[in-house]
């Protein structure tokens, strides 16, 4: 630790061991900080247990150390921030499943109940911070010898069942850490993939979140493949080649937020009806569910896009009505050069396209308020992208001609 975090970082932690014993209790920080700090990973995210009262240790160590917190009583939590950092102030818990998929019922425990209801063995250490053992490692799952086995270890037999989201996680910290399966483990999440169906869309959204957000989301999906676990999700999902290609692609070209990107990619090649299932089972709302509809419907009209003889406002009008969002994943999805050539001319040129002249100026020139206007501007913004006009000039030169010939 001395090595590992700054040295103000330390001296926090220092004193919030000191406040924790001045009250008789124990402080501890837990989780994915012990596993990174010991796998020499940065991690920003600090979680700390406390065997007791959580909110008060927070107050207090708020008043001595001068931060800001923001403490929920009645959940017992705390959490602090500090620039990157964030630490979560926590009371231990002991935990037990009322049934499958349901949310845990929660007690106040000690140390060891709190992490006896973790994941994994290398997600269920605890480095103490109480003075006298202050930095030393508790480890009653062995999880520092599976972090030298690089393996991934369920602490019991039932651990899918209690909470199938584990099976999305366990592939999650396998491939990002290049670790394995522990060989019992991985029998337990083929045995127990179909506890998928027990987890509420939410949660099992919030997993394909976590991992689509992950350096290499392709890895986990592949491998979700492999185990039969994607195809619980949806049958027709798939983790192959195609998709490992495509995500490398948004990955080189640094497209930001690249997660809705991925999304998007992986129910690229879904019918309608399998989308509307996706998205019903993983609860997707607003605007990430009306771009992957978009998406849909603007596979189904790109051969429309490859006609020879198309010109430049041809392929504005097809596509004006569809989001950029959905316009990306198709240019990066479609396999013809013809068509992903033209949704690449809409994406960085044509939507940029602007009339020199607008609304106020047709008036002014004596067109009357009204739709023979705005069918005006929109012919004239197509004379612009087809190059039949460039300068205001001859934008004005166009419209003194319609209004002359009644044209339009
Ligand atoms: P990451 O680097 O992915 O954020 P993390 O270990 O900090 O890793 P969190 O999702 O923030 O992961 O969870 C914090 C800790 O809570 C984990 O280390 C794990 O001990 C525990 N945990 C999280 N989700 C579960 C779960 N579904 N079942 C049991 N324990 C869990």
């Amino acid at each position: 630790m001395e090595r590992d975090f700054p040295r103000d970082f330390l001296a926090f932690l220092r004193l919030a061991g000191e406040i924790a014993q001045a009250q008789e209790q124990s402080l501890y920080l837990v989780g994915g900080a012990v596993r990174d700090l010991l796998l020499g990973r940065p991690n920003l995210d600090f979680d700390l247990v406390m065997e007791g009262d959580a909110p008060r240790l927070a107050r207090q160590l708020a008043k001595a150390s001068g931060e800001k917190v923001i403490t929920h009583p009645r959940f017992g939590t705390a959490k602090f921030s500090r620039g990157e950092l964030s630490i979560d102030l926590v009371t231990a818990r002991s935990e037990s499943y009322p049934s499958a998929g349901a949310l845990p019922e929660v007690k106040p425990g000690i140390i060891r109940d709190d992490l006896a209801r973790r994941d994994f063995s290398i997600n269920a250490m605890a480095v103490n911070l109480d003075p006298p053992s202050f930095g030393q490692l508790f480890d009653p799952h062995e999880g520092r010898s599976d972090l030298k086995q690089k393996l991934i270890r369920i602490l019991h037999p039932r651990s899918f069942i209690d909470d199938a989201t584990r099976i999305l996680r366990a592939l999650r910290y396998e491939q990002r850490l290049g670790f394995k399966l522990e060989e019992n483990t991985e029998k337990l999440l083929r045995q127990h993939k179909s506890m998928l169906n027990t987890i509420s869309g939410d949660r099992i959204r919030h997993e394909v979140e976590l991992i689509l957000e992950e350096e290499k989301p392709e890895r986990i999906l592949h491998r979700a493949e492999e185990l039969g676990v994607l195809q619980e999700l949806h049958p027709s999902l798939k983790g192959n080649g195609w998709l490992a290609e495509r995500f490398r692609h948004v990955h080189q070209l640094a497209i930001l937020p690249s997660s809705p990107i991925y999304l998007s990619l992986l129910l690229y090649h879904l019918t309608e009806e399998e989308l509307e299932s996706v998205i019903a089972r993983l609860n997707i709302v607003g605007g990430l569910a009306r771009m992957l509809r978009q998406m849909v419907r603007l596979k189904a009209d790109l051969p429309a896009l490859a006609v020879a003889d198309l010109s430049r406002s041809g392929v504005y009008r097809l596509l004006r009505q569809y989001t950029p969002e959905a316009i990306t994943t198709c240019a990066l999805a479609c396999d013809l050069p013809a068509i992903r050539s033209r949704l690449d001319l809409y994406l960085t040129d044509l939507r940029y396209v602007k009339l020199s002249l607008d609304g106020e100026d047709l008036k002014e020139m004596g067109v009357a308020p009204g739709p023979r206007l705005g069918r005006m501007l929109k012919a004239l913004l197509e004379a612009k992208m087809d190059s039949r006009v460039s300068t205001r000039e001859e934008e004005e030169a166009l419209v003194r001609h319609w209004i002359a010939g009644r044209e339009i």
